[in-house]
């Protein structure tokens, strides 16, 4: 039984990772009891990201830094202020970028559903490069000149999404960005772990950087960091917060917000609408204290530790093959044979609609392998998952 059942829903065994449409993952309850208190009383909010921002600020080696709704607010935050920089007009008027620099420049093969959060503030993205190698015609992506030779008078930033795979590498695009003193925002919201990327874009010479805080942080589902250069940060937080207050009451912290550069208090800004909760900030810090303290081993070994559950449980399975992947994040592979009685698509959709709903990554079900991930797997979940895979697959 859970609070769940109170409103009649079900709580289902999460083997995807921490998916937004799964809930993202479950808080260590140290999190969850600091949110609790957290919500037990009232601070100023600027005071509070003042507070988050020293914390961020020596995580991620950046001079300040924010607590977020998530790392796709933090995108949409970190392009409003690199349009509006530390001008009160301009917040006020934003998503109308009529006048304005608004133009963000991206890495075609970088373009995802996440630019929406970097299109929502007005601005208009400027694709660059051919993605030959995801068309199996070549081996090029975009190239940093071509970078440069696209930037122009109405460049606002260079927007930049962190994988693997990302192509030109950030240090080039860093470079060629800052020789015409144009700023570099980088998603790597799901770039952790290893718990050393928190410091690596900033080191690599991004201007702001997103993190998400539900993903691997083990933060609230809905928190996010944006840290980077203090002005920006300064801007995206004065978009964020409520500021229906008169400028002579007006006292914001000094390390955060420098009230005297500014010609007037900014309305209530375009960010508005990414209002993050006081007992939202305190869980995103505990739990970023914690990712920190535990070391990518001790996390990887916790993660080995229930996929070799799973394993075990899932032995003398029929009609398929077992494999056991390594890295930071160990995942478990089920290889359906040609003879199974479901394809992977139809054991997939069979696992989510069963009693209790399995939802394993179906990222490789179009070539007959569905994927067990550990990172939201309560302690009990390898058994349960093995004992509702198995009868699925027998005759
Ligand atoms: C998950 C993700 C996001 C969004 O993160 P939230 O914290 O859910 O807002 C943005 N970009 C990428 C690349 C992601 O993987």
């Amino acid at each position: 039984m859970s609070i769940y059942d109170q409103f009649h829903v079900r709580t289902i065994i999460n083997a995807k990772g921490p998916s937004t449409r799964l809930s993202g993952g479950f808080l260590d309850p140290e999190v969850s009891a600091a949110m609790a208190e957290a919500a037990t009383y009232c601070v100023d909010m600027a005071e509070l990201q003042a507070g988050a921002s020293k914390v961020i600020a020596e995580a991620t080696g950046a001079e300040a830094g924010i607590v977020t709704s998530g790392a796709a607010a933090g995108l949409l935050l970190g392009t409003a202020a690199c349009i509006a920089g530390l001008d009160p007009v301009k917040m006020g008027r934003l998503p109308d970028t009529r006048g304005m620099n608004r133009e963000v420049i991206m890495v075609r093969s970088q373009r995802n559903f996440y630019d929406h959060a970097v299109r929502t503030t007005g601005a208009r993205l400027v694709e660059v490069g051919l993605p030959d190698r995801y068309a199996g015609a070549g081996v090029r992506d975009a190239e940093a000149w071509e970078i440069a030779e696209e930037i122009g008078d109405q460049t606002a930033a260079v927007f930049y999404v962190a994988g693997g795979n990302s192509q030109p590498p950030l240090s080039e695009v860093s470079n060629v960005a800052h020789a015409s003193g144009i700023p570099v925002v980088v998603d790597a919201a799901g770039q952790l772990p290893p718990a050393s990327n928190l410091k690596r874009f900033i080191a690599e010479g991004a201007d702001m950087v997103a993190f998400s805080g539900g993903k691997a942080i083990g933060g609230p589902q809905g928190s996010g960091i944006l840290a980077g250069k203090r002005d920006l940060i300064m801007s995206a937080l004065l978009q964020h917060l409520d500021l229906d207050i008169y400028w002579e009451q007006w006292d914001p912290p000094p390390s955060l917000i420098d009230k005297h550069r500014l010609i007037g208090a900014p309305q209530h800004g375009i960010g508005r609408p990414c209002k993050v909760g006081k007992e939202t900030v305190i869980g995103l810090l505990v739990a970023l204290r914690k990712f920190i303290a535990e070391s990518d081993e001790d996390r990887s070994r916790r993660f080995k530790g229930l996929i070799q559950r799973l394993q075990a449980a899932l032995t003398g399975a029929d009609h398929a093959r077992i494999q056991v992947t390594g890295g930071a994040v160990p995942k478990l592979e089920l290889h359906l044979a040609k003879e199974a009685p479901r394809t992977a698509m139809e054991l997939c959709v069979a696992l989510e609609r069963g009693n209790p709903s399995v939802h394993p990554d179906p990222s490789r079900v179009r070539n007959g392998i569905i994927v067990f991930s550990p990172w939201c797997m309560r302690d009990d979940d390898p058994e349960r998952i093995a004992a509702a895979v198995k009868p699925l697959l027998r005759y």
